[in-house]
């Protein structure tokens, strides 16, 4: 399976019309949840014609190997205040489910006005937790998945294209 680099942008694009459409007159907080999404909230950011304003979120859920642990850990958090903010939680991939589920809910106790989801890619096979996912970008196989953000021990993120990663 890969998404080449033209299907990801034209993709990005749609989605950033939608959301676009979606809150006119509004000033959305798109926050992007570190590292994965930096190279689909940069492109995201872009195709959103609205005022927008950019935080980041810092997350470990993984460690070097290719399973989920379960635990999320804030590594760094928001540089202000999401009280009464349209915020729009930005991933690169919803897997298990359990991160973003952890980070809505944290969210939600900091009485943002709204909070929505936008995930690049979704392995439905993998879920753990019901999670809605308002503006999705492909719905992917249960493959373990590199570049465009996605890395594997650190590398591959700067590839342009989103590949599957060889084992063996
Ligand atoms: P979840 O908590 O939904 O299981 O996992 C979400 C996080 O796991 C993603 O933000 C990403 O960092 C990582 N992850 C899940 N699946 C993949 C994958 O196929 N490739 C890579 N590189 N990371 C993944």
């Amino acid at each position: 399976m890969m998404l080449a680099a033209d299907v990801i942008a034209r993709r990005v694009r749609e989605l950033g019309a939608t959301i676009a459409q979606d809150y006119a007159g509004r000033a959305p907080l798109l926050i992007s949840v570190l590292k994965g999404s930096f190279v689909f909230a940069a492109d995201l950011a872009r195709a959103v014609d609205l005022p927008v304003q950019v935080d980041f979120l810092g997350v470990r859920s993984y460690g070097a190997g290719t399973e989920t642990s379960g635990v999320v850990q804030i590594t760094q958090d928001l540089s202000q205040p999401i009280e009464h903010r349209d915020v729009i939680l930005v991933e690169d991939i919803i897997d298990t489910g359990l991160t973003i589920a952890h980070l809505v809910d944290l969210f939600r106790t900091r009485n943002p006005s709204t909070v929505r989801v936008c995930s690049l890619l979704h392995k439905p096979a993998r879920s753990r937790v019901p999670v809605s996912i308002d503006y999705l970008g492909f719905t992917v196989e249960d493959r373990f998945l590199v570049g465009y953000g996605l890395d594997f021990a650190g590398r591959y993120r700067n590839l342009p294209y989103i590949g599957v990663l060889e084992q063996g």
